[in-house]
């Protein structure tokens, strides 16, 4: 244990001699666009540009999402003492499961809770996929879904690839008990999205069900910010949604939200529901006060596309590669593992904050840069970050162009 311990150590010494070292940073300040963080070396915490949030809308340090959660803690305290079954459901957990499920336009009594909106996929798939069945996952789901299907059997198909996917549904056809296909609604990678519709005829035609993450989709995507499900006019359709409130909702927890009978066994079956403490006062009110603002404030969402659109272009502009984005999350692909963190660096030393992702987190050859936008970036942060990129791009060329140069 110790032995492997050191020689991950070894590894991580050596991507911290390089600079390339750039997680787990120490940030002084709350989270927002510009944060104070404590760079490796460095005496004194800087100012950058964080491009690292999934803070969409800027909820956390909105002064009624603050208030909600001061409120709250002189009300009821701290913590919830407890897990849901044995003494820790209070009336505020009560008031927002009813919430989401009224969100997604369901009867009250069908969403459940979770601390994590990791463990409300793990636990879930967990809980419901046994030796018998088969979960059958987009090849770029999230972590906390392949966990999920550590109990049952499970087969991937290739990132949004319809016809794969219809290939793995037939030869699954009669062979288990239940088929659960499992997608992300807004993929955390690539910022994508899936095609639910298409999906969604296909696992009904081959008698699999639907379970659909949607953790960045909401409070980004649909009219009124209820994610993929909206814009597809598909919120009562699939069998399982889940999601998290660590983003939008500017707290932490997660949720499912699906049929009564499946929720009420989830909430008697699950075990990281069952034996594991409920949310804070504090979490669960300033969830319920952002679900409130993102009915109430719009301009919120507005701001964030008109920020999406802007850093786009600008990206575009300068011969980025920035895949197949249709959210606020946009990485720029660069390939190489070794330039992206010197990427990483190089705008780091210029204040921006941005996350290089490599491998496993996503296949050898597609390191990248990845970001997230927020509703409360201004023009001048973007422009910043821009200039940045073009930097960068100079110095050890990340940009299209550069690789089509190399290609010659
Ligand atoms: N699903 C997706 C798609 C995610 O990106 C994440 C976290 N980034 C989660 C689930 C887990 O959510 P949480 O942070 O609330 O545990």
């Amino acid at each position: 244990m110790y032995a492997r311990a050191e020689l991950f150590s070894n590894y991580l010494d050596f991507l911290d001699d390089r600079g390339h070292l750039n997680y787990r940073m120490v940030c002084t300040s709350g989270c927002g666009p510009e944060i104070q963080v404590m760079l490796p070396g460095r005496a004194k915490p800087e100012p950058l540009v964080g491009l690292v949030s999934n803070d969409y809308l800027g909820f956390t340090q909105h002064p009624k999402v603050k208030q909600a959660a001061i409120d709250a803690v002189i009300a009821y305290g701290t913590g919830s003492g407890a897990s849901p079954a044995i003494g820790g459901h209070f009336s505020f957990h009560q008031q927002l499961e009813e919430a989401v499920a009224g969100f997604f336009n369901r009867d009250k009594d069908s969403a459940i809770l979770y601390t994590t909106g990791y463990t409300s996929n793990s636990a879930t798939i967990q809980c419901l996929m046994k030796k018998e069945d088969i979960a059958i996952f987009d090849m770029a789901v999230h972590a906390s879904v392949q966990e999920g299907g550590l109990l049952t059997n499970v087969k991937t198909f290739l990132h949004n690839d319809l016809d794969k996917l219809e290939h793995v549904l037939k030869s699954a056809q009669h062979n288990y008990r239940t088929k659960m296909v499992v997608i992300d609604g807004v993929y955390s990678q690539d910022g994508d999205m899936a095609p639910v519709d298409k999906i969604l005829a296909l696992t009904k035609n081959y008698g699999a069900y639907l379970v659909i993450d949607d953790a960045h989709g909401i409070g980004v995507i649909g009219k009124t910010g209820r994610g993929v499900l909206e814009l597809y006019d598909l919120l009562g359709e699939v069998d399982l949604i889940t999601g998290t409130f660590s983003k939008t909702f500017a707290s932490i927890g997660g949720y499912v939200v699906g049929r009564p009978e499946l929720i009420r066994l989830l909430k008697f079956q699950s075990r990281q529901h069952l034996f594991s403490a409920a949310g804070t006062p504090a979490d669960i009110a300033a969830i319920l006060q952002s679900m409130i603002l993102l009915q109430e404030e719009p301009q919120w969402m507005t701001k964030l596309w008109e920020n999406i659109h802007y850093f786009r272009e600008g990206l575009l502009n300068l011969g980025m590669d920035i895949g197949t984005t249709e959210s606020a999350i946009i990485p720029v692909k660069v390939g190489d593992p070794k330039k992206t963190g010197e990427a990483g660096r190089l705008l780091l030393e210029q204040g921006i904050y941005t996350n290089p992702i490599i491998y496993p987190a996503v296949s050898r050859k597609d390191a990248r840069i990845r970001m997230s936008l927020m509703a409360t970036h201004t023009k001048e942060q973007l422009d910043k970050a821009l200039k940045a990129f073009a930097r960068v791009d100079n110095e050890i060329g990340i940009s299209k162009h550069h690789k089509s140069l190399i290609e010659i």
